[in-house]
């Protein structure tokens, strides 16, 4: 018999050896046996986080693993130690329910580190800028298959739910998680895929290992440390992992919604490029194959040289970066990349670094005064060895462009400015193909097996972690479509908890008093509606030639006539948007630029040219935005009610804001079709302190996010709704003999509930309303009578 023991940790003080030593199981075999209070007091002494005890005396195997503190242990009839539940578990359980009541609470959870809490079936997660160990494979344990009530709440039982409902119902599920930046979401999507690649036990253990590897790899490419968090995500994540029916892993799906170019070029003071950058630098430095990847070894490259010039000894000293480097190549190797393919991803990026590099001078001429040259060739060869094409090609490419004129093609010099540009617009087209190819290789790579596809039709869970609300000192273009998205998110968020609910209650003659909430639709509509939305404007002015920031700013405030936009009297080149998560101001320096993000067709062709098969086939197609192509065929999108905003648009003729629109459009489609699951991560403070749960700003989050008014339209809502026959079709056992099936009325459907002894349902029209606790109850009857 395997026995499990949660242990109670005091996380002030180490747990006392008493304190165990007194559980009447333990008492009984620790006189006895010497190896066992051996083991006990290094257990204590250590504070591993999970251990094995075996003792003779014991009768039993004794796996432990800390818990929370304050907890009162209780032994069930499973001889499992399991932690009482608190009445402050589900927010929705409180009696008094207003903000100050809830901000009460978790923050006293929080001292308790108590991270997680339930308003309903939503989960909060505050984030605790510690390390916890709560989240080993004894905690996966823990948590399959149990009942939610029995265990504080867990990230793991978010997943655990999303899985079951997923094998019960044979439905696609989505997790979506939400939050500022450094709220702590990509941490909790970590968390999901571990606890899902755990229950979704596959045969195949290498698959398992390949998808744990997905993440780290992909992040190191796509995140970044910013002013607020050292590991943000620049890119939108959807990670869809596929399962067959009987809920066993057999492969993965990542989508990635546009990533954050610019940072390749340039990045705020204080902030850094991509990680892999400095991973790639450092790990060739200790390899001493700099040389070898035409990278200088005395100065690192431009790119990655930060503002106070200590940056050579930072990079190489740091042992974290190069053992990141080792980390990155081992996931390459276990995703299945070939080393070809993984030398040719180096070179491309030693490439990059080497571009930034390329310094031009102004070449006056007596019949020339716009012209450019490059003065340190040594950059420009290395760029141009590493991409396998020639140097004087590339030269050309940056410092001139052909146009077409009269059915002439005449070649025009590039002034210093111009010339500079092309080079970044190059780095960040690099990047950019570089990174939806990794993504689109990881899926060719995870893909499930074609003939256990054609076999089973997998279903899937999907786990959204987007860019959370951004607000800084100085906001540009990136901010402006990150916050877009947010207010897409919450505008799903609200369709799914308010809206629906409320349309559906109607349409089924169902009561429900009106819950009022806030909606940001006619923010989103500011932004997207079309020809007049912010983006639309946008869009036409990108196409004037000789459209400047200024008149870019003229014309939204001409055209905007909403009171979410304003334009500041005294900043210049500034607007002002009220966002559903807060007032951001937006500096419109450089949005025309980075809205058009061309790359020149001088520098595509030098590029197709390149032997490098891996770089050929980056050129190859024509532009699209990074990421997969969206398709929006075979499945409801459009005649759902949540996304009639989303329709998709014309094509696209540039690329930044119209593939935004239709990226997310592509996402929210995906989540539409699935049973959502929504983790909202809080951020306690700004300073990254462990401890430290700051009133001001939590409320701050709760409120914008829509939880206090969550909490009301759950207590009193009816989160599932199920028809009448699928009810009967999937509980009948509950009420009649498994081979009885009998007919798929109302009054079948009632007699089940009767029989289950529920309370508090409805009955609509067509359905039968139940609140989120019925279906946990009503599943533990089935799976008792099964
Ligand atoms: P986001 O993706 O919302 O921007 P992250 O998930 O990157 O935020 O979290 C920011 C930092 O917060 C992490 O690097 C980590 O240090 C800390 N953190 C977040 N969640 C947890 C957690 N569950 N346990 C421990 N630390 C966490
Ligand atoms: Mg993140």
């Amino acid at each position: 018999v395997t026995f499990w023991l949660c242990l109670i940790k005091d996380f002030e003080t180490r747990p006392s050896v008493t304190h165990l030593l007194e559980h009447p199981f333990i008492k009984q075999a620790h006189g006895k046996d010497m190896a066992l209070s051996q083991q006990l007091s290094t257990l204590i002494h250590e504070q591993q986080d999970d251990c094995h005890l075996t003792s003779p005396h014991l009768g039993f195997e004794l796996t432990t693993s800390w818990l929370y503190s304050n907890r009162h242990e209780r032994i069930n009839t499973r001889k499992t130690l399991i932690i009482e539940s608190s009445p402050d578990d589900d927010l929705v359980n409180l009696e008094v329910l207003d903000e100050e009541t809830i901000i009460k609470h978790l923050s006293k959870r929080y001292d308790e580190l108590q991270i997680y809490t339930y308003v309903g079936d939503i989960l909060i997660a505050l984030n605790p800028f510690q390390n916890l160990s709560i989240y080993s494979p004894q905690f996966s344990k823990l948590y399959h298959g149990a009942k939610r009530a029995d265990n504080p709440p867990h990230i793991f039982a978010t997943a655990d739910a999303a899985y079951q409902g997923m094998v019960t119902f044979c439905k696609d599920q989505c997790i979506i998680i939400s939050g500022e930046s450094g709220a702590g979401k990509t941490e909790s999507a970590h968390l999901i895929v571990q606890h899902l690649t755990f229950l979704g036990k596959a045969n195949n253990r290498t698959l398992r290992e390949k998808i744990l590897q997905v993440n780290p790899l992909v992040e190191a490419f796509g995140n970044a440390c910013t002013a607020i968090n050292d590991n943000s995500s620049r890119f939108g994540k959807y990670l869809e992992m596929k399962f067959t029916p009987t809920g066993a892993v057999m492969g993965a799906k990542i989508s990635e919604y546009l990533l954050e170019k610019s940072r390749v070029i340039k990045q705020a003071t204080g902030e850094k490029n991509f990680h892999i950058f400095y991973y790639i630098y450092a790990g060739l430095y200790h390899q001493e194959k700099l040389k070898n990847y035409r990278l200088p070894d005395k100065k690192p490259p431009r790119y990655i040289e930060n503002q106070h010039g200590k940056v050579m000894q930072d990079i190489t000293s740091s042992e974290l970066y190069k053992e990141q480097f080792n980390a990155i190549q081992d996931c390459f190797r276990i995703i299945g990349f070939t080393d070809q393919e993984v030398n040719s991803v180096y070179r491309i990026l030693c490439a990059i670094l080497n571009t930034g590099n390329i310094e031009f001078t102004a070449i006056t001429s007596q019949h020339q005064t716009d012209k450019s040259e490059v003065p340190n060739a040594e950059a420009l060869g290395n760029t141009a060895a590493l991409l396998c094409i020639g140097p004087e090609e590339l030269q050309e490419a940056l410092t001139s462009h052909c146009v077409v004129t009269r059915g002439e093609t005449i070649i025009r010099t590039n002034t210093v400015d111009k010339a500079t540009d092309v080079r970044d617009a190059m780095s960040k087209a690099l990047y950019g193909r570089l990174f939806s190819w990794i993504v689109n290789r990881i899926n060719a790579l995870l893909q499930p097996d074609l003939n256990i596809c054609v076999a089973e039709s997998g279903m899937n869970v999907g786990i959204l972690d987007i860019f959370g609300f951004e607000n800084f000192k100085r906001n540009s273009f990136e901010q402006l479509c990150i916050n877009i998205a947010n207010e897409q998110i919450q505008f799903y968020f609200n369709q799914h908890i308010f809206a629906l609910e409320q349309m559906e209650y109607q349409r089924e003659g169902v009561d429900a008093s009106l819950v009022e909430y806030e909606d940001n639709r006619p923010i989103l509509d500011m932004f997207l509606q079309k020809p007049m939305g912010l983006l639309s404007l946008l869009d036409e002015e990108s196409r004037f030639p000789q459209a400047t920031d200024q008149t870019l700013v003229d014309k939204f405030e001409d055209n905007l006539r909403y009171k979410y936009f304003w334009r500041p009297k005294r900043v210049e080149l500034c607007f002002g948007i009220q966002h559903y998560a807060g007032k951001v101001l937006y500096s419109v320096n450089g949005f025309l630029e980075k809205n058009r993000d061309t790359l020149p067709a001088d520098v595509v062709v030098v590029l197709r040219t390149s032997e490098n098969k891996l770089l050929q086939q980056l050129f190859s197609s024509p532009l699209t935005k990074t990421g997969n192509t969206a398709t929006t065929e075979g499945n409801d999108a459009h005649n759902n009610p949540c996304l009639v905003l989303f329709a998709p648009p014309p094509s696209p003729r540039f690329v930044s804001s119209m593939c935004w629109q239709y990226s997310l459009m592509d996402l929210l489609s995906k989540m539409v079709v699935g049973q959502p699951h929504f983790v909202r991560c809080i951020k306690p403070n700004d300073d990254r302190q462990a401890l430290r749960f700051c009133k001001e700003r939590v409320t701050a989050q709760l409120r914008y996010t829509g939880i206090l008014e969550t909490v009301n339209i759950r207590r009193q809502g009816y989160s599932h709704r199920v028809l009448f026959e699928e009810f009967v079709n999937r509980y009948y056992y509950l009420a009649f003999r498994a081979h009885q099936m009998p007919n798929t009325s109302k009054e079948n459907a009632v007699a089940i509930l009767e029989r289950a002894k529920l309370e508090n349902w409805v009955l609509g029209k067509t359905k039968v309303f139940l609140k989120y606790y019925h279906v946990e109850q009503l599943n533990l009857l089935l799976r008792e009578v099964i």
